[in-house]
């Protein structure tokens, strides 16, 4: 048996065939470390959310020393400092325009903030639009509307009937960025669109796919034009990961509606925020009730985690945050530079500190067993990697060095030869 003994059932968990998951017992810098005293190099930042390290002192101070003055504090007619001064230290981070914070406690929710946001737009300046437009192969969380606005697949379709239906642009393929634009031309002139959703830059769980950000400035030209809603969801770019603070700010552009999470807090605990420009709150402003913005979590603005998010941002402030991640680019860039030319790999890729390469797959069967294989491979070499299928891809915290890279890069290039091996010779 193959499932775990604590009644748990784990997040996107095959428990009939993955191994026992391993108990962690501490957290350090770029490392996990395991009860037996294993060491494992958190290559992908524990699922995307830890920028400077695990653990860091000035987060965990804050929370320590928030704790000693709240806890929850219902947020509907009443506020707290913690979530006055992150919204406001937001307001001034994100791209200019963006005038007002929604705040809730994971990625997912932050996106159904976004698409309850736009509609409740249109539906209240008395012209009610229904339609959303996606990018194909986006990625938006797991909950139903976020669900609805990603990618369709094995991972949705026992979920199929309670999905609504979206407008899909293709992925703008570099050569053909200009069939993503007329696409999204020929949905907005139909009227109907309310929003078009995107990850600017990187579409992570689709595969780390990475477009440029001049497709991005004419997507935001593209929407204006139509008076659609761009829903930029930074939950996986923002903090630093593709560079800039924000991905929008490497096309110049500001979203009407911007979703942030996971390193909001330094990753440290779940809390997100949607933020919009000025025009979205006003239209919600009305003597009739009706016109309310209705939506709520019990833990919204929990001042724990704002306080961890305004520590973070200290964090941005105080430490040379902006030039570790220049840092980590360039030396994900010399790294990732080696497969440029080899075979076994295709598209390799970087954006910030985002390095991605495709494990070159003889037949889909191998593709379909790649996944679980590499991580198993990568993991004996105490390297958490968890390809998305044959897309290898390395995300790591801040605070990682040159050598634990050099060990990363060294066991990819080892990679190929273990999926040759047909007949699961990989060692737990
Ligand atoms: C992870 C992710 C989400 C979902 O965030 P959760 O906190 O897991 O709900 C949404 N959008 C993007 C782009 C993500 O990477």
């Amino acid at each position: 048996m193959t499932v775990p003994k604590a009644p748990l059932w784990h997040p996107f968990t095959q428990h009939a065939t993955e191994p026992v998951p391993l108990p962690v017992a501490r957290t350090e810098g770029a490392f996990l470390v395991t009860e037996d005293g294993r060491r494992i190099l958190d290559a992908i930042s524990s699922w995307w959310v830890i920028t400077h390290g695990h653990r860091h002192p000035a987060i965990a101070a804050a929370i320590r020393a928030a704790t000693e003055r709240l806890d929850q504090v219902i947020f509907a007619g009443f506020t707290h400092e913690p979530a006055e001064r992150l919204a406001e230290a937001l307001v001034r981070l994100a791209p200019p325009g963006l005038a007002r914070v929604f705040l809730s406690d994971s990625g997912s929710t932050s996106v159904e903030v976004a698409l309850k946001m736009a509609l409740g737009y249109f539906r209240n300046i008395g012209a009610p639009r229904r339609r959303i437009a996606v990018m194909e192969h986006g990625y938006h969380g797991d909950t139903i509307g976020a669900m609805s606005v990603g990618a369709r697949g094995i991972f949705t379709a026992a979920y199929e009937p309670l999905l609504f239906s979206v407008d899909p642009i293709p992925f703008p393929e570099e050569g053909r960025e200009q069939a993503t634009l007329d696409a999204l031309e020929a949905v907005c002139r139909e009227g109907d669109t309310a929003a078009l959703v995107v990850e600017p830059l990187v579409l992570g769980a689709g595969g780390m796919r990475t477009y440029r950000p001049a497709v991005l400035a004419e997507l935001r030209r593209i929407c204006t034009c139509h008076g659609v809603l761009l829903v930029a969801d930074e939950v996986m770019t923002g903090w630093g990961r593709t560079g800039t603070l924000f991905a929008c700010e490497a096309a110049g552009i500001t979203p009407d509606i911007l979703c942030t999470s996971k390193g909001l807090t330094g990753g440290f605990l779940p809390l997100a925020a949607t933020l919009c420009r000025e025009e979205i709150f006003a239209a919600h402003l009305s003597s009739d009730r009706g016109r309310t913005f209705f939506h709520s979590s019990s833990f919204t603005a929990n001042p724990i985690a704002c306080a961890a998010a305004l520590a973070n941002i200290a964090v941005w402030e105080q430490e040379p945050v902006a030039e570790r991640v220049t840092h980590l680019a360039r030396m994900q860039e010399e790294r990732i530079a080696r497969f440029r030319g080899d075979r076994r790999f295709t598209g390799v890729r970087r954006t910030g500190t985002i390095a991605a390469l495709d494990l070159a797959v003889p037949d889909a069967g191998y593709l379909a067993e790649a996944g679980p294989r590499l991580r198993a491979f990568f993991l004996a070499r105490n390297i958490l990697l968890r390809p998305l299928g044959n897309v290898i891809y390395v995300l790591p915290p801040y605070c990682v060095t040159g050598a634990d890279l050099d060990r990363i890069y060294d066991a990819v290039a080892e990679a190929p030869e273990v999926l040759a091996v047909r007949s699961g010779a990989v060692a737990a």
